[in-house]
């Protein structure tokens, strides 16, 4: 996949910035372990490779960040460009700096050892402090860049994620299951998401946060308007953090599952747990706002098991590519038609020179898809026919996808394989089919005056109706 830092914002869908892009993954890498408040705060990285990300990382318990990129790349490091979600610790800067980075960007809040501790503890601030000193120092002696990339958003920004996230399928697919509904559950849902992010990514007083911002060496940031816009900025990348993650909401029963509920043992076959599914589901979700297709954005990214555990903070997960829909790398923009399927002449349609998001993702990989593990790969829309035998020939055992095309036949593009396909398992966004088709299967969110509300039997067969359309 290649990362062009777009110039031309007038085409809507372009929305992300490749740096914006590169600064919310390495955010939602770490989003998930609140448990990690102690001196070292958790923290995420991307390491990109000629506008190419070869690596998504997050501290574990053991190791930071930095240090796993070190063990996972080396010397490969050589020329990189990394995004981190924290200013990274002196520990970890000396050895990027040594491998030879070309440039380190971080989000301008709390850094990894964290300064936000003095009254709690002064001794641990004393050293908070003198870390920042020898970042410092490190930063102004080494060939690489080390700084804040942080631009204001394009004006419609956050409106166009917020749009399109309420109308993504796995939001549709909530609403229309759930007709009588009364709540707007996707600004519940987004609300939520904002306020967790919010006590993650940004430091709530403002005078907490410029001190900071001092001692970490970003004095010339503290006066306004530099200070409000700096803030300004960091809140809206935050909010569309939070909208996009809202889009695969925590709902009810809905998830990830294979609807053709056959029980296997092959641990190659078996479910993710759901928060990871959902997890990774975003991803692919952020990436789909760097789209070259005017109206379709489509996100994939690629994971694998691996065999033994490692040493990275993401458990036993381990990246392995990722892209989104877009013309041939290096094309430029009036090189391709753009019509889709409503423009009568074929010749000059779009589908036959769009690369698709997993076709970027197999391309771009960094790292092999090996036999023995559990490979997976999540794509936001349903697999086309042109794709679903990429997948399988490249030995990806489980699918997540949307399914809503999934049988449809359309005018350039098709999705008849998707149903058909075996040896892969397939989990796509739906009701979890154990609880629907459960008698005693009780909506958790159909509540009438407080009092839970028994759905009657017609509602159950009529769910499970709809259940049986996803099915294949
Ligand atoms: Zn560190
Ligand atoms: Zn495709």
């Amino acid at each position: 996949m290649h990362f062009i830092v777009y110039t031309n914002y007038k085409f809507k869908t372009s929305v992300v910035d490749g740096v914006e892009i590169f600064f919310t993954v390495p955010m939602f890498m770490i989003v998930k372990d609140l448990s990690y408040t102690v001196e070292v705060k958790k923290s995420g990285l991307v390491v990109v490779k000629n506008m190419k990300i070869v690596g998504l990382h997050c501290s574990s318990t053991d190791l930071h960040a930095g240090q796993i990129a070190l063990i996972k790349h080396g010397s490969r490091l050589k020329n990189c460009d990394l995004y981190f979600s924290r200013k990274p610790c002196s520990t970890c800067l000396k050895m990027i700096v040594n491998a030879g980075v070309n440039r380190i960007s971080y989000w301008p809040a709390d850094p990894e050892i964290s300064l936000q501790n003095e009254a709690s503890n002064p001794m641990t601030t004393d050293d908070a402090k003198l870390d920042a000193k020898a970042v410092e120092r490190l930063k102004s002696n080494s060939r690489a860049r080390v700084c804040v990339l942080l631009q204001p958003l394009v004006c419609y920004m956050v409106q166009f994620v917020e749009e399109t996230s309420t109308k993504f399928d796995f939001i549709q697919k909530i609403a229309k299951s759930q007709p009588d509904l009364n709540t707007d559950f996707y600004t519940v849902c987004r609300q939520e998401r904002i306020k967790e992010y919010e006590s993650l990514f940004l430091i709530s007083s403002e005078e907490m946060h410029k001190q900071i911002l001092m001692t970490i060496g970003l004095e010339n940031l503290c006066e306004n308007p530099y200070f409000s816009n700096l803030r300004q900025n960091m809140k809206d990348l935050v909010l569309v953090l939070a909208t996009v993650a809202a889009s695969v909401p925590v709902f009810g029963c809905f998830g990830f599952y294979n609807s053709e509920s056959r029980r296997t043992n092959e641990t190659d076959h078996q479910d993710l747990p759901q928060e990871i599914a959902r997890h990774c589901m975003i991803q692919a979700r952020l990436l789909e706002y760097r789209t070259e297709d005017h109206k379709t954005g489509v996100g994939a990214i690629i994971w694998a098991e691996e065999k033994s555990r490692s040493c990275d903070g993401t458990g036993a997960m381990c990246f392995v590519g990722c892209g989104y829909n877009a013309f041939p790398a290096g094309s430029e923009y009036a090189d391709f038609p753009h019509m889709d399927d409503k423009q009568k002449d074929r010749e000059i349609r779009k589908f036959r020179y769009i690369i698709h998001a997993e076709q970027n993702a197999l391309t771009f990989r960094c790292r092999e898809i090996k036999p023995d593990e559990r490979s997976m790969i999540f794509v936001t829309k349903c697999p086309c026919d042109e794709c679903v035998p990429l997948i399988k020939g490249a030995g990806i055992k489980q699918i997540y996808a949307g399914d809503v095309d999934a049988g449809k036949k359309k005018a350039d593009i098709s999705y008849m394989k998707f149903g058909e396909l075996e040896g892969v398992s397939k989990f796509t966004w739906q009701l979890n089919p154990l609880h629907a088709n459960a008698l005693e299967f009780r909506d958790p969110t159909a509540r009438e005056n407080g009092v839970q509300k028994t759905k009657s039997l017609d509602d159950q067969q009529h769910q499970s109706k709809k259940l049986c359309l996803g099915h294949y």
